[in-house]
């Protein structure tokens, strides 16, 4: 290819063939990201910053991620939680060029042959989603493929994993989403999901077409699939791929590393804390094991660490009576008494923290946040649902509620807070996405087979250190500083496509 299509195509913009075809100024990369910046301060709407800044993705890749990553503190609410939620619910609405691969259960029997149709054969790193549970927002069916395509700028933005070693995935075998399937702009099969053998058939058929096509060693993060599929999936997959569940073990990761942070300012060992959960679902059940976990290596037994962690969900505190499944056996205790309320599950237990992971909305009420700040001088308060609107509280409710003394993280940013006294507290963001380009980036040099539960909590103490040092709040660079991993991170400076060529001054050639 030459000319035109190498202008247009975002990879390969930078090359020759194309005299005449632009304007004849030559352009540096810093007049264009400053364009773009400019540009992108002028939009107000997220929505439409959003898509503005994936239009930029497809046209020029580099600019696109030099912009990100020079200001991605800014700029991740836009391609993250919370504006890709809204991105998603209107996918169909806002779409303007494919992005990832759409995988459909029609298409069982040749996923094999449908990777061989994406463009990139060096893949290292697959995030799918099957578009079940999409952030706090419910079944997106392939609506949500804004999940794999944001996670994996992440991967790039914050890990210096090169592009075209991502590919976002979306499994497509149907949504219960009656609006959807009344959409004329829905993008997916009109069907109800199919929960059938051949789902899972589905489910066996992408992982092995994925290693065979791209090696044994590719790692192949799920995400946002529904909690019955995700812990299944976790179990038959984990010793056999290169494989983990960020909304699991990912979110168990960082919300360790924030407890143990707080530990700090509580002034309480891991082993002293209470945790109640709003929640018991794929991260409840995750970081309620991860915390075991840390707490086991004290030297307290598992039972004990078990003891400490009680979970409250749709139908009330998990107590020895209620109906519960499998995975939340080790957190059903005996009734502390009567709890008709998750405020009365917090004035029975006393726990030290709180942890919202239902996705439900503003479940925190001002009575829980002040039974908190009864309860302990330095409550710790982590409202981790997504997106913002489904967070279970704000962190202005956290604050003022506990007159400034709450620990608060939420899954979703909000802003510093101004108390009546003039202090002004910074709350933290307890995201996956702390965790997951790290670890990632980790897993693919080094050539991991499998990815077990103690790497993540090997993560968390990193995230705690960076927490401890004061750095916590910039995004994740790849941990390990050594030359090696240097050496590997993808650069956005456009590369020279010109053979090297110069003049030799005052050399003369003609025979004397
Ligand atoms: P999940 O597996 O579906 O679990 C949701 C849990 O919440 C279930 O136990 C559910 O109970 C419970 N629940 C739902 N409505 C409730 C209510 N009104 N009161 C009490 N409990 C309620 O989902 P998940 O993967 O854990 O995700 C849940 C939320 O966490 C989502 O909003 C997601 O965005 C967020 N999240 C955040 C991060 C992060 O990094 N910050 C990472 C992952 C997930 P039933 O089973 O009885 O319905
Ligand atoms: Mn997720």
């Amino acid at each position: 290819e030459k000319g035109k299509p190498l202008m247009l195509s975002p990879r390969t913009n930078k090359i020759l063939g194309i005299h005449g075809l632009l304007p004849p100024k030559v352009e540096t990369q810093e007049i264009q990201a400053l364009r773009f910046q400019k540009n992108l301060k002028k939009l107000h709407d997220p929505l439409e910053k959003y898509i503005y800044l994936m239009g930029i993705q497809e046209r020029n890749e580099k600019l696109f991620y030099r912009v990100l990553m020079e200001d991605i503190e800014a700029l991740m609410p836009i391609v993250y939680t919370p504006t890709v939620g809204l991105a998603c619910t209107q996918y169909g609405h806002i779409f303007r060029r494919p992005k990832g691969l759409f995988i459909s259960i029609l298409d069982r029997g040749h996923i094999r042959s449908i990777l061989d149709n994406w463009p990139d054969t060096n893949v290292a790193v697959v995030v799918v989603t099957d578009g079940e549970r999409i952030l706090g927002l419910g079944d997106l069916g392939v609506y949500g493929m804004g999940i794999p395509v944001g996670k994996l700028c992440l991967y790039t933005a914050c890990a210096g994993i090169r592009p075209e070693k991502c590919l976002p995935v979306v499994i497509d075998v149907g949504t219960d989403n009656e609006t959807l399937l009344k959409d004329p702009f829905y993008m997916g099969l009109y069907q109800k999901r199919d929960r059938s053998q051949a789902y899972d058939d589905l489910i066996d058929e992408f992982m092995e077409a994925v290693v065979d096509k791209y090696g044994q060693d590719t790692l192949i993060q799920f995400e946002d699939f529904g909690n019955h599929n995700a812990f299944r999936f976790l179990r038959k997959y984990r010793e056999k791929y290169c494989t983990f569940n960020d909304d699991i073990q990912g979110t168990a990761s960082v919300a360790l590393a924030g407890l143990l942070a707080a530990q700090r300012a509580v002034g309480k060992p891991i082993t002293e804390h209470r945790v109640l959960f709003l929640g018991a679902g794929e991260a409840a059940l995750g970081i309620a094991n991860l915390i075991v976990m840390a707490m086991m290596e004290t030297g307290m037994t598992q039972a004990e660490a078990r003891k400490k962690i009680w979970m409250y969900d749709k139908d009330g505190l998990l107590v020895k009576v209620s109906e519960t499944d499998s995975n939340q056996e080790a957190f059903i205790h005996e009734s502390p008494g009567d709890v008709q309320s998750f405020l009365d599950a917090v004035n029975a237990i006393k726990p030290t923290a709180i942890i919202g992971v239902a996705g439900a909305g503003r479940l925190f009420t001002h009575d829980v946040i002040k039974a908190m700040g009864t309860l302990n001088e330095r409550p710790i308060i982590f409202a981790l649902s997504n997106p913002t609107n489904k967070a279970e509280c704000t962190a202005e409710e956290a604050y003022t509620l506990t007159d400034g003394r709450c620990l608060f993280a939420s899954g979703s940013p909000f802003g510093p807070v101004t108390l009546s006294d003039g202090r002004v507290l910074t709350p933290g963001q307890g995201n996956n996405a702390y965790i997951f380009p790290g670890v990632g980036l980790a897993v693919i040099l080094s050539g991991v087979r499998h990815i077990s539960d103690t790497v993540f909590l090997e993560a968390a103490k990193v995230v705690e250190y960076l927490y401890a040092k004061g750095m916590a709040f910039h995004y994740p660079e790849p941990v390990d500083k050594d030359a090696f991993v240097r050496a590997t991170v993808w650069k956005t400076d456009y590369e020279s496509f010109l053979p090297d060529t110069y003049d030799w001054p005052g050399v003369n050639f003609s025979p004397k």
